[in-house]
């Protein structure tokens, strides 16, 4: 599957030890990540993921994009939700995408775990 993750800046560790984690899952799978998630993703557990730009600069619209052409399979963002983003608006267009093309999207780590557990049980 072509998984995309996104990390807002104070939920970088919770990616990274989420990622950790499920690395047996993880490595099955082709990997895509916001630019700076994908750096400490790729630098600190040593995965390969293809990197887009950084989330404010474009990158979730990015992977929005990849969305809309059927080029991704699921999303595991966590998001910030007590801090204000700059780019809000592309964090609402990427989330409206996933519903659009019904692309599962986790954006919290229980939802997150959910998922990747399902993944790994039907490996
Ligand atoms: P980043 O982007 O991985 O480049 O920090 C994440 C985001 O804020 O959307």
């Amino acid at each position: 599957m072509r998984i995309a993750l996104i990390a807002h800046d104070k939920k970088k560790d919770d990616i990274i030890d989420f990622v950790r984690r499920y690395e047996d899952v993880f490595t099955q799978h082709e990997l895509f990540a916001t630019g700076t998630t994908g750096r400490l993703i790729s630098e600190i557990v040593g995965l390969k993921v293809h990197r887009f730009l950084s989330g404010p600069l474009g990158g979730d619209q990015q992977i929005g994009s990849k969305i809309a052409e059927g080029n991704m399979d699921l999303v595991i963002f966590l998001r910030d939700p007590l801090t204000a983003q700059p780019h809000e608006p592309d964090v609402t267009a990427l989330l409206r995408l996933c519903d659009v093309h019904c692309i599962p999207v986790a954006t919290n780590l229980g939802s997150a775990e959910v998922m990747i557990k399902a993944l790994r049980n039907r490996e």
